[in-house]
């Protein structure tokens, strides 16, 4: 999972781009980077770690021109990140800068073709090969001078030759104009937005809170069967890719990612959550249990939680004091850290535990340790019951589509029988009892058109055997 921002303007972007990146640090905080577009040179800078620590501030004067893009990254488990593996990339012949977020299946394919046509892939990164085959396809038109068609023609390519889940923006010079480029995978797993500011300015990005901060007001969702060009003063410009295929958004970003103030596809994430706990309401009320309060597993949970109080017509409580100076610990890249994370993060209250019937709401169980740590920590305050609800269903199924969830095996879930998982999950975490948000309750809330593979195994994007090998050596370091 990654973030990036794209923009042009009348004047220097490099402030605004950090400004923006910083409201989806969250997407990533492994490394992060930023460059700039200035009369055909190019000035990037970008490294490990959170975006202070990669991009300094004072570098910020180094950052010139008036169109750019900068990024978050997020670590891949197991893999040794390198600041090289750090976006955005550049290619010198035709000049481009280019960030995306997402998960290309076929980077052991595509890298090899790449090579036999005489290209240096240098990074484990796989922006470098969609930037590479995008430079391709551009210099089959021309070597330089490229027009918004050549642009077109190029996308197409991008689309026939990489699988995956992707959403790009680059920036280089077209029809003699620093252009911005925005384009996304066929079936739109992997969100972006896009938004004009008053004075002419350009702003495309992975959530829309970045275009928030700028005071952009978003114009819409990139689309999956056009390529936008967007340039400084001048409307947006759509050209048709090829027809759309089937809208699969990613639902784990309305789940757990992105954040509540976001709109992405069909609303408000806030919204999305809500409802959810609502749906999960009823299905919890059908199991028969019974709660004196609702606690929250903070922060993505709240909404979920408070939603769930109000359809069972008991108190939501604040049942936690959370550490807001530590990581989610979610990325964080081993076992060990997470573990250590945790215990610094949440601080349970004791009152709001101790004799009562608990039912503790959170957003995903992935690994389960989590959880598990959780409810150990609260048995120590023994509450007399205590009930966890998910308002998402079990995942049983990895990602390859850009979440780091790479194999069955480091999902608690899929150990267990589907018809028995909630009881046998909740003994090994040490509950009363666990339910989940069930399938169809997910696609009652949030529609058919989405991407709930990692749920119910649906994958859009058929992965093939080699392809999911190459994903799970790659985020093993192998
Ligand atoms: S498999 Fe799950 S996490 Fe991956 S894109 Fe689909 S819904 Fe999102």
């Amino acid at each position: 999972m990654c973030g990036f921002v794209g923009m042009v303007a009348k004047d220097g972007v490099a402030a605004s781009l950090l400004l923006a990146l910083q409201t989806i640090q969250h997407r990533g905080q492994d490394a992060a980077g930023a460059g700039t577009f200035d009369d055909r040179r190019v000035h990037l800078i970008k490294g490990l770690g959170m975006i202070p620590q990669a991009v300094p501030p004072a570098t910020l004067p180094t950052l010139m021109g008036n169109a750019g893009i900068a990024h978050v990254r997020y670590p891949t488990a197991g893999a040794h990140s390198t600041a090289e593996d750090a976006q955005p990339f550049r290619t010198r012949q035709p000049g481009i800068l280019l960030a995306h977020n997402g998960n290309v299946t076929n980077v052991g394919e595509l890298t090899a073709w790449l090579r036999a046509e005489g290209y240096v892939v240098l990074s484990q990164c796989d922006a470098e090969p969609i930037l590479l085959t995008f430079a391709w396809a551009l210099n089959r038109h021309r070597a330089a001078g490229h027009t918004a068609e050549d642009v077109r023609a190029a996308v197409v390519e991008v689309q026939q030759r990489v699988r995956g889940a992707y959403s790009v923006v680059a920036v280089l010079e077209v029809d003699g104009q620093a252009t911005l480029v925005a384009f996304r995978d066929p079936h739109g797993i992997r969100p972006g937005v896009y938004g004009q500011a008053e004075d002419g300015a350009w702003m495309a990005a992975s959530e829309s809170v970045a275009l928030d901060v700028m005071a952009i007001e978003k114009t819409d969702d990139l689309p999956r069967d056009a390529v936008l060009l967007l340039r400084e003063g001048q409307p947006e410009l759509r050209l048709p890719l090829q027809p759309a295929r089937p809208a699969r958004p990613c639902v784990f970003e309305r789940v757990y990612f992105a954040r509540p103030d976001s709109v992405m596809e069909d609303g408000r994430v806030n919204r999305s959550r809500w409802r959810m706990g609502r749906q999960l309401a009823l299905e919890w009320q059908e199991r028969g249990f019974q709660a004196d309060l609702v606690v929250a597993v903070p922060d993505t949970s709240r909404p979920a939680a408070q939603a769930m109080a109000e359809e069972l017509g008991i108190p939501s409580r604040e049942g936690f004091i959370k550490n807001r100076y530590s990581g989610r610990t979610f990325i964080m890249p081993d076992q060990r850290s997470r573990e250590a994370a945790l215990r610094l993060k949440l601080n349970p209250i004791r009152e709001m535990f101790e004799g009562k019937r608990v039912l503790l709401v959170d957003d995903s169980i992935v690994r389960g340790t989590t959880m598990r740590r959780i409810v150990q920590m609260l048995r120590g305050l023994h509450p007399t019951e205590l009930h966890i609800a998910i308002f998402s269903p079990a995942v049983r199924h990895p990602c390859f589509y850009g979440i780091d969830m790479p194999s069955a095996d480091e999902l608690v879930a899929a150990e267990f029988d589907e018809a028995n998982q909630q009881d046998a999950l909740a003994r090994w975490i040490g509950a009363d009892s666990l339910t989940f948000l069930s399938v169809a309750g997910l696609k009652e809330v949030a529609g058919d058109r989405i991407c709930a593979a990692c749920f119910d195994g649906d994958y859009i994007v058929p992965v093939s055997d080699t392809e999911k090998e190459g994903i799970r050596a790659e985020r093993r370091g192998a």
